[in-house]
């Protein structure tokens, strides 16, 4: 066997795909009974209701240079509404991102103009914006002045001059909105580096929905690993480096905590301690719902968004950040809804919705916040209970039960702080690569960090390709590497 992966989610199965298509031998064991990791789609609810377990929207399906090598868009089909995101605030208001700039400008009033000032330079070099969330941020970048105009602002929207440039509630709030997908107290540079790739991917492709779930993502990439001669084992979880049939690359989409503990006394004490300093995040516990209908929200337009950021303004989902940051679970939450019928009706039987909404808690927390984020959804879409079907709990501490790679219920399998997306998980050009001779870690614990983009994957497998069978820069380059 040349190379052997454990884990399938879309790292490992990038990773798969990567080296399989270079020829090798390759096995990819999964500890859960089907593949896909963060990437699953089930009848969580009630039958014919097919829910997206974890991931459901994709920001960066279109921009991945993995997806794009491995043609994702001519074997999935994904879409991307109109309106990326949207943010309801109190008195029947609400702030709309389009997909177009200039209209999402346009309906935000007097905020427009800075909208437009913060976004158009970055919409327009949105390639080079990618970049940052393709690779290590340990690069020389190809556009410094993308870069200059991306960390500058960074600066202002991660810090306390944040609302300097604003003079209503509208934008603000639905930038916030973005930002808070890190799980991070804000203002923060984390949340702002993070909230503002994605913002920009919003206002160029958009933020694509996959027809039939994330889970068709997956099946794409299994279907590449077994038709190159691949093999994919299931129900298998690895608990130890030696129960591994002998490779000359083994490659973990994995945990960081998980590596320590499948490779031992393998690991340099030294690296282990670097480990051990990488610190879990605060977690996600998810609700997911069967409607009779879709949401009646008090603004109409918002039936047509793929995703709502729901919460009200920048300082109640600041507050809301903040408890969680000390401990606390929040009153009135952040939830992050995705109505994933707005561009595929087939996931529920006839006019029937699903809902798919997660909120932030403490990580390890077994909280049911069922009640939270529906009392938050009636508050800017009333008459919500009444289209309520079922509903399903996963919270934080079960999230970690069916996927190891979430710490606590940390989805993004590590804290993204500032800090940490530079040394995810140590300082290092090549972080992927571990002082266990031919292992590497390949999971969202390594760069580009959490995201169903296969970069992390991607990577880990081009340096194996070079680290282990010789295989040279120019190959390396034809498939669009940025090491
Ligand atoms: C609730 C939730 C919502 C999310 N929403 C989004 C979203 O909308 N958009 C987005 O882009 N991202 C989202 N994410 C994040 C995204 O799902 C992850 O960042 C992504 O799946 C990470 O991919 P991965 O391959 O690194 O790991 P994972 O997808 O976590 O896969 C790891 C796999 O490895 C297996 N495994 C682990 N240890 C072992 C072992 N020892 N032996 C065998 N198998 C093992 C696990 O069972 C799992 O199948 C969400 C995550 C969660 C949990």
């Amino acid at each position: 066997m040349d190379a052997i992966i454990v884990g399938s989610g879309p790292n490992g199965l990038a990773a798969a795909v990567t080296l399989a298509r270079a020829g090798l031998s390759v096995r990819v064991y999964e500890g859960a009974d089907t593949i896909g990791g963060g990437a699953r789609t089930a009848e969580l609810t009630l039958p014919g209701f097919a829910h997206d377990v974890c991931s459901a929207v994709h920001p960066m399906a279109f921009s991945s240079p993995f997806f794009r090598e491995f043609g994702l868009i001519d074997r999935v089909q994904l879409v991307a509404p109109e309106i990326s995101y949207a943010q309801p605030l109190d008195g029947g208001r609400a702030a709309i991102a389009y997909r177009d700039l200039d209209r999402t400008a346009e309906e935000l009033g007097r905020d427009g103009p800075a909208w437009r000032r913060l976004f158009g330079p970055l919409v327009e070099h949105v390639e080079r914006v990618s970049e940052f969330s393709g690779a290590s941020m340990l690069r020389i970048p190809r556009s410094p002045i993308t870069a200059v105009r991306f960390g500058l602002r960074v600066l202002e929207q991660g810090s306390p001059a944040w609302n300097l440039r604003w003079r209503e509630d509208a934008a603000p709030a639905l930038l916030t909105g973005v930002f808070s997908h890190t799980i991070q107290r804000m203002p923060s540079l984390g949340s702002a580096a993070a909230g503002l790739v994605l913002a920009t991917h919003a206002h160029a492709a958009g933020w694509p929905i996959p027809v039939g779930g994330s889970q068709a993502i997956v099946d794409a990439m299994a279907d590449e690993v077994t038709a190159l001669g691949g093999e994919i084992v299931t129900g298998t979880m690895v608990t130890s480096l030696d129960e591994l049939p002998p490779a000359r690359a083994v490659l973990l989409d994995t945990s960081t905590r998980a590596f320590l503990e499948l490779a031992g006394e393998r690991v340099p004490k030294r690296y282990a301690r670097r480990l051990n300093r990488f610190r879990f995040g605060n977690a996600a516990a998810k609700v997911d719902f069967a409607l009779s209908g879709p949401v009646p929200w008090a603004v109409p337009e918002l039936a047509a968004a793929g995703t709502v950021h729901v919460g009200g303004t920048r300082a109640e989902l600041a507050r809301a950040e903040a408890d969680v940051a000390d401990g606390r679970h929040p009153e009135r939450p952040y939830v992050l809804v995705s109505q994933p019928g707005v561009v595929d009706p087939g996931r529920a039987p006839g006019a029937q919705q699903t809902l798919w909404t997660y909120t932030h808690v403490p990580r390890g927390s077994t909280a049911d916040v069922t009640e939270a984020i529906t009392a938050q959804l009636e508050r800017f879409a009333p008459g919500f209970r009444d289209v309520v079907l079922a509903s399903t709990i996963t919270s934080a501490a079960e999230l970690e039960r069916y996927n190891p790679n979430y710490v606590g219920g940390d989805i993004a399998s590590g804290d993204v702080d500032v800090i940490q997306l530079l040394a995810r998980p140590v300082l290092s050009r090549h972080p992927w690569r571990t002082p266990v001779e031919g292992v590497y870690l390949c999971s969202a614990a390594t760069p580009p960090g959490p995201g169903v983009h296969g970069m992390a994957g991607f990577h880990a497998a081009q340096l194996a390709l070079r680290d282990r069978f010789g295989v040279r820069e120019d190959a390396r380059e034809k498939i669009g590497a940025v090491l």
